[in-house]
């Protein structure tokens, strides 16, 4: 007795997630019969990872591979390249990273990738390590992803702690990370809300978008660079008895002076963005936002200097005032969910 196919396909899928999907899981089973193998194969090419261009030319060779992709995830080269024919698949998701793209070759990339996206079938789309976030990139996935569910774009990744302070600088001056405050070029003043309404207006078009991550900080551009010019070296006297140079970077999310002057009024911001957001969008029900203010992270070491009581007195404060703990991970993200009722809009930011 033949077992029906969604069974096998199901077999199949808990076969390749038992062992993190790697090709091993399912070689033996790939063995057993004709029909066996393209069910594997099928279920093991439904979800593919493609960073290397060299990797996108093997995946062409396999007969019927891209009519199986139902979830990509590569980079923006590999499509501009047109390594992968995206147009072809019948892709659920695609998430693109972007850390080869310039502020200057954005809008080049958009135009040339965009027209190639399988529109008609993509309910999920994300993009990361963008250089910024800008209207001809919201406009144009409004304009051709008619069917979004789910939109993440972010910029955030490209700022590293992972060396010193001057490469964390050197990170974060290439990045729109903060697009809000005063414009230098234009003087123009852009408010969290002025920048969400601004979003919500050019992704109105996506009546079904639910889910919405933008990577971008609503806090000013001033936190990053008064921190890193004015808190770097707190830290690094402690350790080092001298200056910031050559000593692991830490993000205002862990920096007591940052949280004193700017945590309050960004957590206002985020929430009133996210009203904005729900207001011209009518789907959406949840939304993420970077922030440097989502969870309190404070390194002891900062406050080694205060004495017990006086350290305590911090925290009890603020885990009055934020309603947060030191234990709190350091997310760089503020979550909120969003209900609808009897045309009233609640929001209200998730806490775990
Ligand atoms: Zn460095
Ligand atoms: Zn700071």
């Amino acid at each position: 007795m033949s077992l029906p196919v969604e069974i096998i396909d199901g077999i199949v899928e808990e076969v390749l997630l038992s062992q993190s999907r790697a090709f091993s899981s399912i070689a033996a089973l790939s063995v057993v019969s004709r029909q066996l193998r393209y069910i594997s194969l099928r279920a093991y090419f439904s979800r593919l990872t493609v960073s290397k261009l060299t990797r996108a030319g093997r995946i062409l060779d396999i007969p019927n591979c891209c009519s199986w992709i139902r979830h990509l995830s590569t980079t923006m080269q590999i499509i501009e390249k047109r390594s992968l024919p995206v147009s072809k698949m019948k892709l659920w998701s695609l998430e693109l990273t972007c850390e080869s793209v310039s502020v200057f070759s954005l809008a080049a990339s958009i135009l040339l990738v965009f027209p190639h996206l399988p529109v008609t079938t993509l309910v999920s789309l994300k993009l990361r390590s963008l250089p910024r976030i800008t209207q001809l990139l919201l406009k144009e996935i409004a304009r051709r992803c008619a069917n979004l569910r789910e939109l993440e774009l972010s910029v955030i990744e490209r700022l590293s702690t992972d060396c010193c302070w001057a490469c964390f600088e050197e990170s974060s001056s290439g990045v729109k990370h903060s697009p809000v405050g005063v414009d230098a070029s234009s003087c123009d003043t852009t408010t969290a809300r002025d920048l969400a309404t601004l979003y919500g207006r050019c992704l109105q078009p996506l009546a079904n978008l639910k889910r919405l991550s933008i990577g971008v900080f609503l806090s000013s551009p001033v936190v990053l660079k008064k921190h890193i010019e004015d808190h770097s070296d707190a830290l690094a006297r402690q350790q080092q008895g001298a200056t910031g140079l050559g000593c692991r970077p830490y993000t205002p999310t862990k920096c007591v002076q940052c949280w004193e002057t700017h945590g309050l009024s960004t957590r206002e911001d985020e929430l009133l963005a996210t009203m904005r957001l729900a207001q011209n969008l009518k789907s959406l029900e949840w939304v993420r936002w970077s922030s440097w203010f989502s969870y309190w992270n404070l390194p002891l070491q900062v406050t080694a200097t205060a004495n017990e009581d006086d350290k305590r007195d911090k925290m009890n404060e603020q885990e009055r005032v934020f309603g947060l703990t030191k234990d709190d991970v350091d997310a760089q993200w503020a979550t909120f969910e969003i209900e609808r009722r009897e045309k009233r809009i609640k929001v209200w930011r998730r806490t775990s």
